[in-house]
């Protein structure tokens, strides 16, 4: 298959997002509806007022002090103002939890999962009530909403104490709702863009994707902050939230080119931050072959055979040994953890306190011994007797792990597997 490139992901997953996008800015035209009813009721109270109490139009602050005029008028504002602060979050948050299924769909279809799950409610909530850049969606409208409720008071107060009339008042109540409408509006926007990049985000998670990448609409690839994005690569959990700024449509495409990947990983150093953990030199095990003359073995003991083959099924041999290859490439690599192996390693594999199966490589234990201070953790491919014949127990590498990461170790196993990862347990 041809590696796709990030043009092909943008004229499928960055279209469709942008499409969404759209289509919600034509449902968000009832925003607008919100608004006016609710400038026409703050125009409603005021004239209410003004009918009662005004004189030549002028409405005056001693009159507004008695009976608590000016208190029951900037509740009902306030009211008003909370009533279309519920409509307009309800109304935003429906229309973009269907954006987010829709962006979450095309995206898993364009990346060739047809039969993908939608994320359940719960995840969708959640996603949607975390705070970026410092505050979520609904603190932001509310925030806005009050100063939105404290300035249509202002407003009139100021308005009764420069002598303006009703009708002075109500213009400038107007235009202020106008000014609120402008900044819902924009805030609307801005928050969907970015739940719409979290289903994408979101389902590149779920397939597994690790690098993605920055991608700006054409007509923002000229915008001084979006462009020092446009193209950027990151590893999924590094991504920086998008958009970068109100109006902004950046969105992030999946990085699937081995080319790009590779590259990026040089640049960047990963490989070698990978293999400084050790894990890596697991990943092409190759179980030792007794007897060939070739490979020079050295015998540990006998492996706890009821316990690896009440969990594997039969085994070759109990016995378990380490190739001198497997030796000499720990001593360079890790010398302290070396150390430790060669005082340890026979009874951390005969005689260990933990005994953990591997939840992602075949017929692979971890066997560890506790130390006063840490553990030692190896790391024994079982011989098991579909692994064809002639073939011993071996040892692929050890290190030292601490307790908290032996912890994550047995979470993490027991997670993969689907059931408890340790086979066994010292008493
Ligand atoms: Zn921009
Ligand atoms: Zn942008």
């Amino acid at each position: 298959m041809a590696a796709k490139s990030s043009k092909y992901w943008e004229d499928r997953i960055a279209a469709g997002t942008w499409k969404t996008y759209n289509s919600l800015e034509e449902k968000n035209r009832e925003l607008l509806e919100f608004y006016v009813d609710a400038s026409e009721q703050v125009k409603k109270e005021l004239y209410l007022i003004a009918e009662k109490y005004s004189k030549d139009g002028v409405l005056s602050l001693s009159d507004m002090h008695k009976q608590n005029r000016l208190t029951n008028l900037n509740r009902k504002f306030q009211d008003i103002i909370e009533d279309l602060g519920h409509k307009a979050e309800k109304s935003a948050k429906k229309n973009m939890q269907d954006g987010f299924r829709a962006v979450y769909e095309n995206t898993a279809v364009s990346m060739g999962n047809e039969d993908f799950s939608m994320p359940n409610k719960k995840l969708m909530e959640k996603l949607l009530n975390e705070p970026w850049r410092g505050d979520s969606f609904s603190g932001r409208l509310w925030k806005n909403q009050k100063k939105l409720a404290v300035g249509l008071n202002e407003l009139f107060l100021t308005g009764l104490q420069q002598g303006k009339t009703a009708t002075e008042i109500a213009v400038s109540l107007h235009n202020f709702m106008g000014q609120g409408f402008n900044e819902c509006h924009r805030l609307v926007r801005t928050e969907t863009m970015h739940y719409l990049n979290d289903a994408t985000m979101q389902r590149y998670k779920d397939a597994g994707t690790k690098y993605v990448q920055i991608w700006a609409a054409e007509d923002e690839r000229t915008c001084v902050e979006c462009s020092k994005y446009h193209g950027k690569i990151y590893s999924i959990d590094k991504c920086p939230h998008v958009p970068f700024h109100p109006n902004c449509r950046c969105t992030i495409v999946p990085v699937t080119d081995e080319k790009m990947i590779v590259e990026y990983e040089k640049k960047n150093n990963i490989k070698k931050d990978i293999e400084k953990k050790g894990d890596s030199d697991i990943i092409n095990p190759s179980i030792a072959k007794a007897g060939t003359g070739v490979t020079v073995i050295r015998s540990l003991g006998n492996i706890k055979e009821d316990i690896i083959t009440k969990e594997f099924g039969q085994i070759q041999t109990d016995e378990i040994i380490v190739t001198e290859e497997r030796e000499n490439h720990i001593k360079k690599r890790h010398p302290e953890d070396f150390e430790l192996f060669k005082k340890y390693g026979d009874k951390a594999v005969t005689d260990p306190d933990y005994i953990i199966r591997d939840g992602k490589h075949e017929g692979t234990v971890f066997m560890v011994m506790k130390l006063p201070n840490t553990n030692l953790n190896v790391v024994v491919r079982i011989a098991l007797e579909s692994d064809g014949s002639g073939l011993k127990n071996s040892v692929m590498t050890f290190y030292r792990i601490r307790e908290r990461n032996l912890k994550k170790l047995i979470e993490k196993n027991t997670d993969l597997l689907g059931k408890d990862a340790v086979l066994y347990k010292k008493e």
